[in-house]
């Protein structure tokens, strides 16, 4: 008999990107931000070491009102777990279990592994043929839980789009989840619907915009019956999951708007810039709202050009999923790494496609 549960063995856990050990590529395979966090996050983290033996703040407090604050919105309204991973994982426990979700088929693969963990029946929405979400044929139940800009495709469902999900979840009583990881880079965002709607949660992460992917702190933004379900379900799991570190450092981080903006700035920069070149080289690119790019090979499966890219020292991520096969997710890095990865893929996908 084996040691692991039932539950245990039942799992078919989340296979997270390589974090390479030893030689230096240019990562662009996950998604992190390529310039350092605000300054003011290592001012904020110094001199913390003898606090640490003191348990943090459980609520966060200062971290939720800098946010708050940056967003215009009451504290009551935040909740902040250790990375928007977490967040999302006490979101399915408190709204989801021992219910039927309905998720698109392409979307954050740690949705359907999170539903296995919880007991959630998860239902999945096919993409449309141009890979954007279909907003209908996710009202064919509730709850329903989506990310926004969407992940891997890059592609931005308009805010319109979300709060007819917003009503059709409020007609029935379910909860919309929002996963806005890659809001920062996009247009607009689901924020002015939170105070219109009590079963809207909004999820967000300080790894991407804030370059604090190894500090792990995200945060849920609803109204404050459902940061109140988010509670009880931490306080059944752990009482402290954002520490002392992360707290200060995401606080830092928040509250220096300018330099996230002007970080900011630079990715959709350069993003715009890659897409344009791969375009006009007649590479087919999803339009991104993100800070990456799913770019399609030539051919049926972009494997070989993803172990190519590596062979010359560029990470980049592929799915092996049937629809997904045929493309490539690239992180926007720096300018240069972008002039490089710009060159690659076009030399690749070319010599590929004639192989
Ligand atoms: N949501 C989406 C759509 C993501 O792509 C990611 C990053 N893998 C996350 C959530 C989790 O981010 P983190 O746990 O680092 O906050």
């Amino acid at each position: 008999m084996p040691y692991e549960s039932r539950l245990a063995l039942s799992l078919s856990p989340y296979v997270a990107g390589e974090q390479p050990k030893g030689r230096t590529f240019i990562k662009l395979n996950t998604n992190e931000n390529p310039y350092a966090p605000s300054p003011r996050v290592a001012e904020a983290i110094d001199g913390l070491a003898d606090s640490l033996r003191l348990y943090p703040d459980m609520d966060a407090t200062a971290l939720r009102e800098a946010i708050a604050k940056v967003n215009g919105i009451p504290a009551d309204r935040v909740f902040c777990g250790n990375g928007s991973d977490e967040v999302l994982a006490f979101a399915f426990a408190a709204f989801f279990a021992g219910k039927r979700l309905l998720a698109p088929d392409i979307t954050y693969s740690f949705y359907p592994v999170y539903a296995q963990l919880f007991g959630v029946d998860y239902e999945t929405v096919p993409l449309r043929e141009d890979y954007t979400v279909d907003a209908d044929g996710l009202m064919r139940g509730s709850p329903v839980a989506l990310a926004n800009p969407n992940a891997p495709t890059g592609i931005f469902l308009p805010i319109s789009g979300i709060r007819r999900l917003a009503e059709h979840c409020r007609e029935h009583g379910a909860v919309l989840l929002v996963d806005e990881a890659y809001a920062a880079f996009a247009p607009e965002n689901a924020l002015p619907l939170v105070e219109e709607f009590d079963n809207l949660l909004i999820i967000r992460t300080f790894s991407k915009s804030h370059a604090l992917a190894g500090m792990r702190v995200g945060y849920a933004i609803a109204q404050p019956g459902l940061i109140e379900g988010l509670r009880r379900v931490r306080d059944s799991f752990n009482s402290y999951p954002v520490d002392r570190l992360a707290q200060a450092a995401a606080r830092a981080a928040v509250l220096d708007t300018a330099y996230t903006a002007e970080s900011v700035r630079r990715v959709v920069a350069a993003r715009d810039k890659c897409r344009g070149a791969l375009l006009a080289a007649g590479i087919d690119v999803l339009p991104s709202a993100t800070n990456f790019l799913f770019v399609r090979v030539k051919g049926e499966d972009a494997a070989p050009v993803q172990q190519a890219l590596r062979g010359e020292g560029i990470l980049v991520r592929h799915f092996s999923a049937p629809r997904l096969k045929p493309w490539l997710r690239v992180t926007v890095g720096t300018e240069a790494d972008m002039d490089k990865v710009t060159e690659a893929l076009i030399r690749l996908i070319g010599q590929y496609a004639e192989a």
